[in-house]
């Protein structure tokens, strides 16, 4: 079972931002800016390009709807889209409020990054969400 999976059952606390029968929406724990989202399939793979074609489709559609929330909760001019994988073998997608190109910097992120702040982002995203 992958961290992210021990997330989605609940065993591990997260900050949720949004949810459907298959796919999951939460901060990363170490942002690269502030309200960056991951969004992963319930169902565990590790490499992106290994989920079938129509949940692949299902979960950029879900992304963007975290997407559309997620600039709404936290200005920004775009919201970023990246795939990494490298750290956790469960497929996810970043998401990341930009205003400059800098913002999607991945070797400075914010180290322990203050909780209260956290669970306000990610109430605000899930308002938006679910509005
Ligand atoms: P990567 O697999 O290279 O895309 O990186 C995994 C991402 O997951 C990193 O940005 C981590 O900060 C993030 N991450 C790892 N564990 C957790 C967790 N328990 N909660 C939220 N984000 C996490």
């Amino acid at each position: 079972m992958t961290i992210f999976s021990k997330i989605i059952a609940g065993e591990i606390p997260s900050y949720k931002v949004a949810e459907d029968d298959k796919f999951y929406a939460f901060l990363d724990i170490n942002p690269v800016n502030w309200g960056h989202t991951l969004v992963v399939p319930k169902e565990e793979t590790d490499y992106i390009f290994d989920i079938d074609d129509a949940t692949l489709g299902e979960m950029m559609v879900f992304a963007k709807k975290v997407a559309v929330a997620l600039k709404k909760a936290v200005p920004c001019r775009k919201v970023g889209v990246t795939v990494l994988g490298l750290e956790v073998p469960h497929a996810h997608i970043h998401l990341v409020p930009l205003q400059k190109e800098g913002d999607m910097d991945f070797s400075s992120k914010i180290s322990n990054p203050d909780a209260e702040k956290m669970q306000w982002i990610a109430k605000n995203i899930a308002e938006e969400f679910n509005a």
